[in-house]
């Protein structure tokens, strides 16, 4: 990262005064490695985190030695030697090496830059190393630790800072379970204060990961060549079957050794970034600069600016003095911003704080001569972007130290954007200052915040500095623009949702095909198909006209297809009360199509797993029960605890209202899939609270309505939407609900998304207090939604069209690629 940054800078002063060559020792270009974890969880590929494509290379006339690691500089013949690490890896060279006969390259130097970076730390232990250990740094790792994790049980993570969180939960993502262990007394001590710490702790606990603090590791124990367990320095042990570790970094300097370079414990740089060589440079995490060792991304952003001013004479005194440490993160999806001491230095610093334990908030601010000295946000990181503003410019606190955590209360902002000066950064994340912003406003006509972003990557990291990019905007243009793409329901139609369902309303447009001819000029758009078929199902729930290329894989068959190619069948079974003819049925199938695994869902339901394709009608026929949906965005099953059938504390017949909910609602398309429950009475044995719609029995016969629970990758304890006496009311709000989310849902918007961006007072407002005349409409559609239900797995006695189960084997790679996106 601070290679290709420098560069850039260079680019951006002088673009062609170099000739510029770059070695890098990964097979790739230059990539955001504080996005690894989105890599290891999977929900982003290596490629989307590449800061430059190949292309950037080329388009600079940069020669790119990618895989090919730098070991010498000959400062006697100035040139770079390189060793290639592997032959294929020079694939990615633009040029070959000097002699093809070796694996040697060598380029001739006026300047060299050396940001080589770190490499993990590894505490001193006995058995690390070999099947079932690994590092978590590079891009190859993650791919490394995910292929492991997928045929274990149990994994241990050494090192409670951020990485090793992020790889903890990255892990759990592939089913494992997790247990971090931190040798320090509490969780991130660097960017944490106890209190803090122990409040994350309790956050990650509450997800599922194990965290021992003060657990020091001696030994990885094997047998058989396979990980067994773990030992302690306290004779305690640990069983696991793999082993992160994640325990900090330490600088790469043997280049620098090797050539001679004054090496400390990093490369010793001066405040012009020059090492002992006034024609060798450096900077990144290798560098020790005035004694002190950086990893965080803003210092290195800061050095490559003051390296590129001087290395181009565009100022040639230009001087780095040290950064102030702040940093704002995601870990495990608990935002967090850290800047300064996290604790007071004496009794003259003012400290406040501010705790919610139960949502998990922690604000501590330290004022030391009327200026921010250290901050900790956690939980909450709105006020984070105007606070290090005013903590990296040495800003006077205001006379209320509470605006710095909670705003004005008078709106009016704390901190001026326009007031700040040309090189003040505005995104820390990315590192861009406020003269490129202003560059881009004025001279680009990026007149929005999301146009900001796409040509500058201002507010595209945490997007906590989006408010000053705005009060930019305001200063330099009058206003800030809106754009519509942010809006649009599928990208493929230009039309915001509500604005969609009024001209398909209008047209009475029925299809996808015909969405695209009368909105879109005719262009159809694959990916925005589905979307578009869900919606058009909602709003037609009798006359849509069904075209089978607008469904993915599992909505043309019915099934959930898996990673081999076969399928999941899950049946309904209503309220999850089964009986022992319907248990047979099951059971038989399972033997006569020789089902690999039979396995209980966590919705109360059964899951057939390993059918063919071509198998599917007939094991449907057979089990004569209708589909349980457990394929499609739409709802799903209505768990049910045993309530007062048969439990001593049941105040309300949870299983005969889930029975009733599941019977009306089965089959009701929306923007995502909503998983319901019921409980008997508020001890929530059947999880309600943390469904979409969720109905918990309360004394006096009454029955609490939550929306918007989550208990998945997010967790959220549903709102109450309103108390109702009766099953009746129960079904009456829950469809309500329901078709104001189907209308109003953004396409795969979860409930606890739309809840969260609507309000839930004004879902209140909207559909208990009828604020908009609307209820009866929404009651009149979701029973037509009701009354269109007909069972999909109908088609097992005539098919929707000829080839419907019978594909190919060789299609099912694709159609799984396709199910996934
Ligand atoms: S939620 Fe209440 S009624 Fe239902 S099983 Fe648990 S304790 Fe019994």
């Amino acid at each position: 990262m601070a290679g290709a940054r420098v560069v850039e800078e260079i680019l951006k002063r002088a673009p062609d005064q170099f000739e510029i060559t770059m070695f890098g020792a990964e097979p790739y270009g230059n990539y955001n490695r504080i996005l690894l974890s989105n890599v290891l969880n999977g929900s982003q590929s290596a490629t989307d985190i590449f800061m430059n494509p190949l292309s950037w290379y080329r388009e600079n006339n940069i020669r790119l030695h990618a895989g090919v690691r730098a070991m010498l500089i000959d400062r006697e013949r100035k040139v770079v030697v390189g060793s290639a690490l592997k032959r294929d890896a020079l694939a990615y060279s633009v040029d070959a090496p000097t002699d093809p006969s070796s694996n040697v390259i060598e380029e001739p130097y006026d300047n060299v830059i050396i940001a080589t970076g770190s490499r993990p730390f590894v505490p001193p232990m006995e058995g690390f190393g070999g099947a079932g250990t690994f590092l978590f740094r590079t891009i190859d790792d993650c791919s490394r630790i995910a292929d492991y994790a997928r045929n274990n049980r149990k994994a241990a993570v050494i090192g409670g800072g951020l990485l090793g969180l992020e790889a903890a939960r990255g892990l759990l993502t592939h089913g494992v379970e997790v247990t971090v262990l931190e040798a320090g007394p509490q969780l991130m001590g660097v960017q944490l204060d106890p209190e803090a710490g122990d409040m994350l702790r309790k956050t990650i606990e509450g997800m599922g990961i194990k965290v021992l603090c003060g657990t020091i590791t001696t030994k990885i124990a094997r047998a058989d060549g396979q990980i067994t367990h773990l030992e302690f320095k306290d004779g305690s042990t640990l069983e696991t079957d793999m082993v992160v570790v994640s325990t900090g970094i330490r600088p790469i300097t043997e280049i620098a050794t090797a050539s001679g370079l004054n090496v400390n414990r990093g490369i010793v740089c001066d405040d012009q970034m020059h090492t002992s060589d006034s024609d060798i440079y450096s900077l990144g995490e290798c560098v020790e600069h005035r004694g002190q060792l950086y990893g965080l991304v803003d210092p290195i952003w800061e050095q490559a600016n003051v390296l590129a001013d001087v290395i181009t004479g565009v100022k040639p005194d230009a001087a780095y003095f040290g950064s102030k440490l702040g940093t704002k993160l995601k870990v495990m999806g608990v935002e967090l911003a850290s800047m300064g001491e996290t604790k007071p230095a004496g009794s003259d610093d003012e400290v406040v704080v501010y705790r919610e334990p139960s949502k998990g908030l922690y604000k501590k601010l330290i004022v030391r001569g009327g200026h921010i000295a250290g901050a900790i946000l956690l939980g909450d990181i709105e006020a984070a972007g105007t606070l290090m503003q005013m903590f990296f410019t040495g800003a006077k606190a205001p006379a209320r130290r509470a605006d710095l955590l909670f705003g004005s209360p008078t709106g009016v902002a704390l901190l001026k954007a326009s007031d700040l000066p040309d090189n003040a950064q505005i995104c820390n994340c990315n590192g861009i200052s406020k003269a490129t912003i202003v560059d881009a406003i004025q001279n680009k006509s990026c007149l929005s915040v999301s146009k900001v972003g796409a040509c500058t990557k201002a507010g595209l990291g945490c997007g906590s500095c989006k408010s000053l990019v705005a009060q930019l905007l305001e200063h330099y243009v009058g206003e800030v623009g809106y754009d519509p793409t942010e809006h649009y329901y599928v990208p493929g139609v230009p039309l915001e949702k509500s604005q969609l369902v009024k001209e398909i309303r209008n047209r009475g447009i029925k299809s996808v095909s015909e969405v695209f001819a009368q909105l879109a000029g005719g262009q159809e758009d694959p990916s925005s198909k589905v979307g578009l078929a869900s919606l058009l199902k909602t709003l037609w729930p009798e006359e849509y006209e069904d075209e089978r290329d607008a469904r993915f894989i599992n909505d043309r068959v019915h099934a959930n297809i898996q990673k081999d190619g076969t399928f999941s069948v899950v049946p309904r079974i209503y309220a999850g009360v089964t009986s022992a003819d319907e248990l047979m049925r099951i059971a038989q199938v399972a033997v006569k199509y020789k089902v690999p695994m039979v396995k209980l869902t966590g919705g109360q339901r059964i899951d057939l797993l390993g059918i063919k394709k071509h198998d599917l009608p007939n094991v449907w026929r057979e089990l004569g029960m209708p589909s349980g949906h457990a394929y499609t965005k739409a709802f799903r099953t209505c768990k049910s605890c045993v309530g007062t059938d048969f439990c001593r504390y049941g105040v309300g017949d949870s299983i005969e209202l889930a029975q009733k909910i599941e019977r009306r609602f089965q089959g009701v398309e929306s923007p995502h899939k909503m998983k319901l429950a019921t409980a008997g009475c508020p001890r929530n044995c059947s999880e309600a609270y943390v469904k979409d719609l969720g109905a918990v029995a309360i004394e006096g016969g009454k029955w609490e309505i939550y929306i918007g629970g989550a208990a998945g990758g997010s967790v959220r304890k549903g709102d109450i939407l309103v108390t109702v006496d009766s099953h009746d009311g129960v079904l009456l709000y829950m469809g309500r609900f329901m078709q104001y989310y189907r209308e109003h849902g953004k396409y795969l918007e979860r409930t606890y998304g739309f809840v969260e961006r609507v309000g839930i007072e004004t879902l209140r407002q909207i559909l208990v207090e009828d604020s908009l005349g609307i209820c009866a409409r929404l009651d009149a559609d979701i029973q037509k939604a009701v009354d269109a239900y007909i069972d999909p797995w109908d088609e097992a006695e005539v098919p929707a069209y000829p080839a419907q189960f019978s594909g190919p084997e060789l299609s099912y790679a694709l159609e799984v690629a396709e199910s996934n996106g």
